[in-house]
């Protein structure tokens, strides 16, 4: 079997409003661009891959079994617009927990890449084409970390992360949304390919 090429995404910031933790159904607002991006990764081939920071878990602000809930909420408003996500990966960790079993130097908390490195062995994905989109450094510094490509999008804290980009950090490409960084792979890797 071939290996997938794959596109991790970012969850709050960068396919719904980051409104802190998102705790509540009630809270999801998916940006208007979000389902046509995914569908649009989904229809050129690439594997999408949800990887997320919820260390909210550990530090009783969110419900460990809300985290299931929200996804399959996700994945059902994706679904209604033909898209969807192949794996959703999360981190419950978090190194000030509340939960003691939480509050561990783990290996998936971003830019760690553990939920990369999980999703790669569960569904066969090539992480040298791979990209990161998300409104972090964090993010794109897990694309490093795993030999991909990353992109850091605007919204959520996208604008104050480019505000104060590291000394030397390198990123592919910092676009206005999610459909730009989509639209930036796309072209990105038809341009490779010719
Ligand atoms: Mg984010
Ligand atoms: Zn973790």
């Amino acid at each position: 079997m071939s290996l997938r090429p794959v596109v991790f995404l970012d969850r709050d910031g960068t396919m719904n409003d980051d409104v802190g933790y998102l705790s509540a159904l009630s809270h999801l607002t998916l940006y208007p661009w979000a389902i046509d991006a995914v569908r649009l990764l989904n229809h050129a081939g690439y594997a999408v891959v949800v990887v997320t920071n919820q260390g909210g878990i550990g530090r009783k602000m969110i419900a460990p079994e809300f985290v299931g809930e929200l996804h399959a909420e996700i994945a059902r408003r994706l679904a209604a617009g033909g898209a969807h996500v192949d794996g959703w990966y999360y981190c419950p960790h978090h190194p000030e927990a509340l939960i003691d079993e939480l509050r561990v130097d783990c290996d998936c908390r971003k830019p760690k890449p553990g939920m990369a490195l999980d999703a790669a062995r569960d569904l066969g994905l090539d992480l040298a084409r791979s990209w990161v989109i998300g409104d972090k450094w964090l993010d794109v510094q897990l694309a490093q970390r795993i030999g991909g490509r990353g992109v850091l999008v605007r919204t959520g804290w996208g604008r104050l992360e480019e505000a104060i980009r590291p000394d030397g950090q390198v990123v592919d490409a910092i676009c206005d949304s999610l459909a730009g960084a989509v639209a930036h792979v796309l072209t990105a890797d038809a341009s490779d390919a010719r």
